[in-house]
C-alpha cells in the first residue's frame, strides 16, 4: 500500500480511520475527520481549538431526495479530537442564497446557522460556516496559522504575506467573522487559486479531496514559516527561584483579583520554562505583551492585553500585594479606556517577570488555554518583530471582537456550585476520602487529592481524572512530615494558584484495650491523627492568610469523640485531640473569614471497591468478637442507629458539601453523620 508521510498525511492511517468509523460514515466525511485531526494536533495552526474545516456532500433526506449538504465543524469543538458527530449537516442551498444579502446582524446569523441544520439536536455550527458554504470547492480548511499571522500582523503585512505565498493565494483585509467575511471571501475566490489569507485572522485552503486541501495548507504554512525569522536563542533566564516566587505570589494575585476585580475565585496556570522567563526579562517584553493578540480567537481567551506585574526584590507579602494592586489598577484603567464603557472584565492572563506567563480562568482548562495562547503570542511577536514593527488588529477591531456575543459564547463557562474553587483533601485514597473527592468534583470543584504515594493514589488519579478531566491533581503527601505537607501545598499553588477548601481526612485506627495498647501503636496514631491534623490545619491557615479570600476547613472527625468505644482508646483519644485542634482553628481563623467545621460519621467500611483503613483494622476483630460475618457486621452497625441506615462515604461527602457550600453561617460546629446515635450527639 502506498504510504505518503509528507506533511503528516498517511493514506494508511486515513484508511484505518475510515474502517474504524464503519459504513455509517461516508468516505469523504471520514477523510474530513482524519485531516481535521491532523491540523488540530498542531498547536502552531490551531492553538486552543482554533480553526475549522468542512466538506460539501450530497445526502438523502426523509423523502429520499438527494440534497446538497455542508458538513462543517461545530462551534467550540477542538479539531484535534474531532469525530464525525461534530460536523453538523447544514442546508447548503439555503446558506448559499444568503450571499445575496448585503448584511446580516449577528443574532440573525446565529439564528440562520441554527435553522439550517437538518437535525435540531445537532451541535451549533462554527460561526465561520458561511465562508465555508460560499466557497465552491468541496473541502475547505481554515487555520489560525501562526507563521501567517506573524507576517500579516506586521505594519507592511500585506506585502510580506503576498511575497511569501505568491500568486496562487488571495489576500483580503481583516473582516470580523460573519456574512461580511464570507462575502469578501466569495468575491476574492477564483478558480486556479489554492488558498486565501484573511489578514489578522488566518489561512484558508481548499481542494477536491481532503488530502489536496490539507497539503495546500501545509505547503503555504511552510512558505510563511520560511519568510519569518526563527526564534532567536534566548540568554539564560535571570537567576532566581521562580517556583518559590510562584508559590509566594500566585495566592496573593488570586486574593487581589477577588477583592479588587470582583472576579470570584479564579484558577491560574503558569508557564515558567527558561525561554518564557528569559523573554519576560527582555526590556521589549512589556511592549510585546501590550500589543494586540495575533488574532481575535486568541483575544477572546487572553483578553486584549495581560496584566503586567513588576515584583519587588523580596518575598514580602505586603509589598507584593501592593505591587499587584497597583498593577491591577493600571490594567483596569487601561481596559476601561480601551472598552469605552462598562466594567472591565477580570484579567485573563498576566506576565510576571521572575514567575512566568500566567493564565487565569474559572477553571484550570481555560487558565491553561490563556497561558498557552499568551506564551505562543509573545514568542510569535519576538519572531515577527525581527522583520519590522508588529502591528496586529486595530483597537477598534479588538474591541469589536471582544464584545461580540458570538465570539464570547465560544468561551465555555464553568458549572457547579463550587466552580472555580480548589479543595485539598488528605487521605484521599481511602474509602471516605474517595467519596469526598467525588462529591466535591461533582459540585464543580477542582480537587487536589493527597495521600501517601502508591497504588491507591495512582488508581484514584486515573479513575477520577477520567471522570472529571482537568480537575483532579494527585499529590503525594505524608501528613506526619512538615516538609511533605509544605511541598504538596507549594505544588498545588504552583499548579492552580490557590486553595479554598481543606478537608482534613487522613487518619489511622487501631484496636487494643488500654492494658494491651503498646506505646508504639499509640504514638503511630498520634502522629497521623493529631500531628497530621495540626500540620495540615497550620499550613491551611498560612495559605488562607496570604490569599485573604476566607476559606473552609472540614475535619473528618468521628462519633467516637462523643461516644468512645472500649478497645478503641488510641483512636478515640487521638481523634478527640484532632477535633479539639479544629475547634481551636475555628477560633483563630475566624478573623480571616475562614470557617472550620467537623463532620462526625459512624463507621464507613468501604466505598465502591475501596476498603477503608478502619475496616481493615477493626473489621476482622469485630466480626470475630461478635461472631458475625461481613454482612452481619454491617447489619449490626445499621441496626444500632435510630434511622436504621448504613452510613456511606457519599453521606459523609454530603456533610462536607453542606459546609463547603456555606449554606449557613456556621463555624466550630459538628455535624453527625451516624443515622442518629443519642450517646454520640455533640453537646
Ligand atoms: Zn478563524
Amino acid at each position: 500500500m502506498a504510504t505518503s508521510t509528507a506533511g503528516g498525511w498517511s493514506a494508511v492511517a486515513a484508511a484505518a480511520l475510515e474502517r474504524e468509523m464503519g459504513p455509517a460514515v461516508s468516505r469523504e466525511l471520514a477523510q474530513r475527520v482524519y485531516s481535521s485531526r491532523l491540523l488540530g494536533e498542531d498547536p502552531s495552526l490551531c492553538a486552543a481549538g482554533g480553526g475549522n474545516t468542512s466538506v460539501k456532500l450530497t445526502e438523502t433526506d426523509l423523502l429520499g431526495r438527494e440534497v446538497p449538504v455542508l458538513r462543517v465543524k461545530a462551534s467550540g469543538v477542538d479539531l484535534a479530537g474531532i469525530g464525525p458527530e461534530s460536523f453538523p449537516a447544514l442546508d447548503l442551498s439555503a446558506l448559499r442564497e444568503l450571499s445575496a444579502l448585503p448584511s446580516l446582524a449577528e443574532e440573525e446569523l446565529e439564528n440562520v446557522l441554527l435553522q439550517s441544520r437538518f437535525r435540531h439536536l445537532a451541535p451549533r455550527p462554527s460561526i465561520e460556516a458561511l465562508a465555508h458554504a460560499f466557497l465552491p470547492p468541496r473541502f475547505v480548511d481554515h487555520t489560525h496559522a501562526e507563521a501567517v499571522l506573524g507576517l500579516t500582523n506586521l505594519s507592511d503585512g500585506e506585502q510580506r504575506i503576498r511575497a511569501a505565498l505568491g500568486e496562487k493565494v488571495a489576500v483580503i483585509p481583516y473582516t470580523a467573522p460573519g456574512l461580511a467575511l464570507a462575502r469578501a471571501t466569495l468575491a476574492a475566490y477564483q478558480p486556479g487559486l489554492v488558498g486565501m489569507v484573511w489578514m489578522g485572522h488566518g489561512l484558508v485552503t481548499w481542494g477536491e479531496t481532503a488530502e489536496e486541501s490539507y497539503r495546500r495548507m501545509m505547503e503555504l504554512v511552510a512558505m510563511a514559516e520560511k519568510a519569518l525569522p526563527p526564534l532567536p536563542p534566548f540568554p539564560p533566564p535571570p537567576a532566581g527561584d521562580h517556583r518559590r516566587r510562584a508559590a509566594a505570589v500566585l495566592p496573593l494575585l488570586r486574593g487581589v483579583l477577588a477583592a479588587e476585580a470582583a472576579s470570584g475565585p479564579l484558577l491560574s496556570v503558569t508557564h515558567s520554562d527558561p525561554a518564557t522567563l528569559s523573554l519576560l526579562a527582555d526590556e521589549r517584553a512589556q511592549g510585546w505583551a501590550a500589543s494586540p493578540a495575533p488574532t481575535s480567537d486568541h483575544l477572546v481567551r487572553t483578553g486584549a492585553f495581560p496584566l503586567w506585574v513588576e515584583l519587588p526584590g523580596e518575598d514580602d507579602p505586603y509589598l507584593i500585594r501592593r505591587r499587584l494592586s497597583e498593577a491591577l489598577a493600571r490594567h483596569r484603567t487601561a481596559y476601561r479606556e480601551y472598552l469605552g464603557d462598562g466594567e472591565p472584565p477580570f484579567p485573563r492572563a498576566a506576565c510576571i517577570p521572575g514567575v512566568g506567563v500566567v493564565g487565569l480562568g474559572r477553571d484550570a482548562a481555560s487558565a491553561r488555554t490563556a497561558a498557552d495562547l499568551l506564551r505562543r503570542a509573545l514568542l510569535l511577536k519576538v519572531r515577527a518583530s525581527a522583520l519590522g514593527p508588529y502591528r496586529g488588529l486595530s483597537r477598534e477591531e479588538c474591541r469589536h471582537a471582544e464584545t461580540r456575543a458570538l465570539q464570547v459564547a465560544k468561551v465555555p463557562k464553568a458549572a457547579g456550585e463550587l466552580a472555580g474553587k480548589v479543595a485539598l483533601v488528605t487521605g484521599a485514597a481511602g474509602a471516605i476520602g474517595t467519596g469526598i473527592c467525588e462529591g466535591l468534583l461533582a459540585a464543580g470543584c477542582h480537587v487536589a487529592a493527597t495521600d501517601l504515594p502508591g497504588e491507591g493514589l495512582e488508581r484514584l488519579e486515573r479513575e477520577l481524572g477520567n471522570r472529571f478531566p482537568g480537575r483532579v491533581l494527585a499529590l503525594p503527601l505524608d501528613v506526619t512530615d512538615p516538609a511533605s505537607v509544605k511541598g504538596a501545598f507549594d505544588l498545588l499553588l504552583e499548579s492552580w494558584g490557590g486553595v479554598d477548601i481543606g478537608v482534613v481526612n487522613a487518619g489511622l485506627a487501631h484496636v487494643a484495650t488500654l492494658s494491651e495498647l503498646s506505646l508504639e501503636d499509640f504514638r503511630r496514631l498520634e502522629k497521623v491523627n493529631v500531628e497530621g491534623t495540626l500540620l495540615v490545619l497550620a499550613e491551611l491557615g498560612r495559605r488562607f492568610a496570604l490569599q485573604q479570600m476566607g476559606g473552609d476547613v472540614i475535619l473528618v472527625s468521628t462519633k467516637n469523640v462523643f461516644a468512645p468505644g472500649a478497645g478503641f482508646g488510641a483512636y478515640s483519644a487521638t481523634k478527640a485531640a484532632a477535633h479539639q485542634l479544629a475547634r481551636i482553628a475555628s477560633l483563630e481563623l475566624a478573623p480571616l473569614g475562614v470557617r472550620v467545621n467537623m463532620v462526625a460519621p459512624d463507621a464507613v467500611f468501604s466505598h465502591g471497591a475501596v476498603r477503608s483503613g478502619l475496616w481493615q483494622e477493626v473489621g476482622p476483630g469485630r466480626m470475630k468478637a461478635r461472631g458475625l460475618d461481613e454482612k452481619g457486621l454491617e447489619e449490626y452497625y445499621r441496626s444500632r442507629n435510630l434511622l436504621k441506615v448504613s452510613v456511606t462515604a457519599a453521606h459523609v461527602a454530603e456533610a462536607v458539601l453542606f459546609f463547603a457550600t456555606r449554606r449557613t453561617p456556621t463555624t466550630g460546629a459538628t455535624l453527625p453523620v451516624d443515622g442518629g446515635l443519642p450517646d454520640a450527639t455533640p453537646r
